[in-house]
């Protein structure tokens, strides 16, 4: 099956999309011109974009802003991007796996702002990888499938809160802002995407005493979601430490509000 298709974008160049790279190019100018309304570049920020691609919003965001940073895997891009970018603005290009950049060194000392319509089979690791340089990142406007997206934003009580919404808002504030249907792609991934703003929170005020237990903790908790906690957290909780943090051992994970997760995970444990 060829899954290769040379989608005119109107962003300077066209390339063939590599399926193992998530490539979904967004050829809707409408959504694009939404994305870089979200995101509302300011004076001196330093943006930095995960995936141009074939620059959709890379173009845009530079004619708006004249710096910009982009994280691009596939070498059959960087050239063009180089090219395409040169009369509209300073395009620095870090031609790398995302998931082995340091946000932290690119931060240099100060904050960035991560942009992106993320390539989709990799988006949970870029979201956790993200967080371990949270302090470094001032927020992120990033498109995903939407069911990630729910999921990122859903409360307790909702079918799909669970690990990936605990351990997101614990650091970051979550706003799901607008869906983007398939057809504003090329090509069409299979399912409906989102964009999300998440706003990473000052890390002195999560409360977060050890960051390895806390996510060992909430691992655990939704690892067995139909449990009740005393089950799920068997050997890693028990029911003194249940009684000290106010939680009650016959709940289910997805009742727990993230400050309880915290408070679970912050108690002295062997
Ligand atoms: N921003 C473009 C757009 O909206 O049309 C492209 C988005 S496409 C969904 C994802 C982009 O991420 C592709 O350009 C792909 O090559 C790039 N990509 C995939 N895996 C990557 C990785 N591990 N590191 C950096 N970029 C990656």
């Amino acid at each position: 099956m060829n899954s290769s298709h040379s989608p005119r974008t109107g962003s300077g160049f066209t390339a063939p999309a590599k399926k193992q790279l998530g490539q979904h190019f967004l050829a809707d100018k409408y959504y694009v011109e939404k994305i870089v309304m979200a995101v509302d570049p300011k004076g001196d920020d330093r943006l930095v974009e995960i995936g141009p691609g074939q620059g959709a919003i890379t173009f845009p965001l530079l004619r708006r802003h004249p710096k910009l940073t982009v994280i691009e895997f596939d070498r059959d891009l960087i050239t063009p991007l180089t090219e395409a970018a040169a009369p509209l603005g300073e395009l620095t290009i870090v031609h790398r796996d995302v998931l082995q950049v340091n946000f932290t060194e690119l931060a240099a000392g100060g904050q960035i702002r991560l942009v992106g319509n993320l390539p989709y089979n990799i988006s949970s690791p870029i979201l956790f990888h993200a967080l371990d340089h949270a302090a470094a990142i001032s927020d992120m406007t990033f498109m995903l499938q939407k069911e990630v997206v729910d999921r990122m934003a859903a409360g307790p009580g909702s079918k799909v809160y669970g690990r990936l919404s605990v351990m997101l808002q614990a650091w970051c504030e979550v706003e799901a802002l607008f869906v983007v249907p398939p057809g504003a792609f090329r090509p069409p991934p299979k399912v409906d995407s989102a964009v999300v703003r998440l706003v990473p929170r000052d890390p002195t005020s999560v409360g977060i005493n050890d960051r390895k237990r806390f996510a060992d903790v909430v691992r655990a908790a939704f690892g067995q979601r139909r449990k009740t906690l005393r089950n799920a957290l068997n050997g890693v909780i028990d029911a003194a430490q249940f009684e000290a943090a106010g939680v009650r051992s016959d709940a289910r994970a997805e009742q727990l509000e993230v400050a309880d997760f915290i408070r679970l995970a912050n108690l002295p444990h062997a």
